[in-house]
Formats: C-alpha cells, sequence, structure tokens
C-alpha cells in the first residue's frame, strides 16, 4: 500500500488551505471520497437514476440492479452470511436507534438492563437512555480504566441474566482504543442478552467478519469509508431482523396494505421504507470496491503506524497531554490531545492557518470528556491516504501553536 500513490485518487488534495497544501487529520469525523467513488455517482445520475424496486422500465430495471449489487458488495465487505442482512441507512445514527426503536423499545420492560461503557459516542448512548426512559429499563456502565480501555472481568461482573443489551463501539472516536467485541459478545451470549457493536470507527479501518465477531447488530457509516454522506448500514442477524419492527412507515416497505392494518415485507426492505439512498448506496459499493482493492489489513496497519508515530512524537513535546492507549498499544488509527492551558479550539485554528485540519470539541462524547478531567479535545485521525509527513506537518504545526499561545502555557 502507497499512500502518495493513493493521494492521486482523491480530487481534494488539490485544494491549498490558506495557501498551504492541505494536511487532512479528520478523518474519524468523515473521510475523503476518491475519484473512483465519484465516478460512479456522476455515472449513476447520467446513466441509470430512476426508483427501485417499482419501474419495470430500463432504467428502473438498472438502478434496482446496482442498488442491490451494492447491497451485496457490502455484505461481502463484512462477511454477512446474506445480503439480506444488509439495511441501508442514513449512518451508524440512525442505525443504532432503528434498534433502539424497532427492538429495544417494543421488548424491554422494568427490570431489564442495558450494559455499555460511558465513553460511548452519543449516537450509543442517547439512544438507550430513551429505551430506558420508556420502558422503565436501566442502564448499567461498564467501568473504564484510566486510559480509557475496558477489562473483560469487568464486563464478566457487571452483565447478568438481567442484562438485555450489551453495546460498544469497536475502535473509541476519541482514544482510539480497539475494544474487545468478540469477547464481550461472548459474555453477552452467555447470558441471554444481544451485542450490539457500533463499528463506525473500525469498519473503514479493519477487516471486519460478522461472523466470527458474533455481533447481533452491527451499525456503520459510508461517509468515513471513502463513500458519500448520507448513506450508512445496519447489519443484523436475521432472526433479529425477523423479531425487529419496522422504523418508518410507508411506500416500498410493505407487502399487503389494507384500510386498518398492513403487513411488511421481508428483511431489509422494511426497514427501507420510502425512496432509499439509491446513489449513496451505489457509491458505497464503489467505496467497498476502492478498499477491498486496498485491502483492509493494509489499511489497519497503516493507520496505527501513523497514530503510533504521532503518540510518540506529540508525547515528546514538552506541554502536551495524550489521552487513551500509550504509544506501542495496538490502537485505531487516532490521536487525542490537548495543548496544555490553551482551548483546542483555538489550537485547531491556528493548525488550519498552516493547511492542518484537525478535530477539536467534546468529539460526541461528553461524559467521556468528564472523566478525562477535560471539557474538550483536538484530535488527529489518519487514513489510507496520510503519510508520515502528514505527521511531521501536524508537528511543525503544535510547534508554531505552542510558541504563539506560550504566554497562555506560562
Ligand atoms: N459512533 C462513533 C464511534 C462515531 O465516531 C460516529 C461519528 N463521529 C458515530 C457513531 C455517528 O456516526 P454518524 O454521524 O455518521 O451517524
Amino acid at each position: 500500500m502507497n499512500p502518495i500513490e493513493l493521494r492521486k485518487d482523491f480530487p481534494i488534495f488539490e485544494e491549498k488551505i490558506n495557501g498551504h497544501p492541505l494536511v487532512y487529520l479528520d478523518s474519524a469525523a468523515t473521510s475523503q471520497k476518491p475519484r473512483q467513488v465519484l465516478d460512479v455517482l456522476k455515472r449513476y445520475y447520467e446513466h441509470e437514476n430512476s426508483n427501485v424496486h417499482r419501474g419495470v422500465h430500463t432504467l428502473g430495471t438498472r438502478a434496482t440492479e446496482s442498488y442491490e449489487q451494492a447491497r451485496e458488495k457490502v455484505a461481502t465487505f463484512i462477511h454477512a452470511p446474506s445480503a439480506n442482512q444488509v439495511v441501508f441507512t442514513r449512518g451508524t445514527t440512525e442505525s443504532l436507534n432503528m434498534i433502539a426503536y424497532g427492538y429495544a423499545r417494543t421488548r424491554f420492560q422494568a427490570g431489564d438492563e442495558i450494559v455499555l461503557p460511558p465513553s460511548e459516542h452519543h449516537s450509543n448512548l442517547i439512544p438507550w437512555q430513551q429505551v430506558a426512559r420508556a420502558t422503565g429499563a436501566s442502564i448499567k456502565y461498564l467501568p473504564l480504566q484510566p486510559d480509557g480501555t475496558i477489562r473483560l472481568e469487568d464486563v464478566e461482573a457487571t452483565v447478568t441474566e438481567k442484562t438485555k443489551l450489551v453495546t460498544i463501539a469497536h475502535v473509541s472516536n476519541v482514544l482510539g482504543t480497539i475494544n474487545p467485541v468478540k469477547e464481550i459478545a461472548e459474555i453477552a451470549h452467555r447470558h441471554g442478552a444481544i451485542m450490539v457493536v457500533d463499528g463506525a470507527q473500525s469498519v473503514p479501518h479493519m477487516p471486519i467478519d460478522v461472523v466470527e465477531l458474533d455481533c447481533d447488530f452491527l451499525a456503520f457509516s459510508g461517509h468515513k469509508m471513502c463513500g458519500p454522506t448520507g448513506i450508512g448500514v445496519l447489519y443484523g442477524k436475521k432472526e433479529l431482523f425477523e423479531q425487529m419492527e419496522p422504523t418508518y412507515f410507508g411506500g416500498e416497505m410493505i407487502d399487503v396494505v389494507e384500510l386498518y392494518e398492513s403487513t411488511w415485507k421481508e428483511a431489509p426492505w422494511k426497514f427501507e421504507g420510502g425512496t432509499p439512498i439509491i446513489a449513496g448506496a451505489i457509491g458505497l459499493g464503489a467505496a467497498v470496491d476502492y478498499l477491498s482493492a486496498i485491502g483492509l489489513d493494509a489499511v489497519a496497519e497503516h493507520d496505527a503506524k501513523l497514530a503510533n508515530l504521532a503518540m510518540e512524537r506529540l508525547q515528546a513535546i514538552d506541554g502536551i497531554d495524550v489521552y487513551g492507549p500509550q504509544a506501542g498499544v495496538h490502537r485505531g488509527g487516532l490521536v487525542t490531545f490537548n495543548l496544555r492551558g490553551v482551548h483546542p479550539h483555538d489550537v485547531a485554528t491556528v493548525l488550519d492557518t498552516q493547511g492542518v485540519a484537525v478535530r477539536a470539541g467534546h468529539h460526541c462524547a461528553q461524559p467521556l470528556m468528564r472523566i478525562l478531567g477535560v471539557g474538550s479535545t483536538a484530535r488527529a485521525s489518519f487514513y489510507l491516504y496520510n503519510t508520515e509527513d502528514d505527521v511531521e506537518h501536524l508537528v511543525e504545526a503544535l510547534q508554531q501553536a505552542k510558541e504563539f499561545f506560550g504566554h497562555a502555557i506560562g
């Protein structure tokens, strides 16, 4: 895998940012899009655009075939036993809410428990708060180690026969921690609970096999994996999709509609009410082709290598605090840090003047920020088009920021 060659696939790197070449270190928020995906979107609108599953005309057939082929590609990508286990959604947030509404809210009751760590993205936290409010079920939080990792013995101690659902991010969007989802799923299943995995930060960056992980549901977003915005995926086990209710009712998802009641199609179509995200799904199919051709093992190794390098380089700078697993620990491709005494928004603004794009804020994880004892942090995240030079640019820009804010650091 050669990131310098791969960069040529991404037109955005021709942009100059404040007079500098773009150093894009915000792929955990959203990734850039290669020409291979952009071309497929253009081709779709120019040569296939039509509604799916309805028209008997040629364009309708073409669009339907491309849309359903994209589902096959995604299924193969995550090793789902069947394409019918792949539902197209708007993204991770929608996928997780669909489980909360269509599965948990109709099943859980007072006395039931939902287990998760307090470090979850708001998208994998608030839906469960809402389930708890609506059903009387309660939330139990897993203890976090100081570096943000979870100990399996704590999972064993927290999950009981009352637990109905265990959920966790495969990779933390703040700390880069890689959580042992397979082992946690095994504990959940032993107690009769289902396992929901937030794959927003793992599916784009490492090979995923849903059968091997034995998760019951997996949610992820297309826009973080070279695909378009507005498309995501909910994978589910067949029997759970059979039990789960649709969240959206209307066209496309029905079998027979009577005046006072109706029946639904089978999964995945019963979950895709209304005109689906046709171009988005086809674009995601192209993104999956693109990533598969590179190889997810290579992507995982590359991202982790850059994150480790960044970790080492940042830890060596006086005045910078780095959070999460330390250098050398197997991690996802991101590093979270603060320049002591300076608000991360100010740090990010100064980095931007050098063309370096990092994320600053609470990263949709306010409870985790409280545990870390900070209001917000800066985050540099890496993907297949980043290079060691990008890490050096980050370090240089941070040195400049440090000088600029020197008075504040004291
Ligand atoms: N979970 C995690 C771990 C994430 O990083 C994100 C995106 N920041 C989400 C969920 C939500 O994804 P989306 O905004 O695409 O729905």
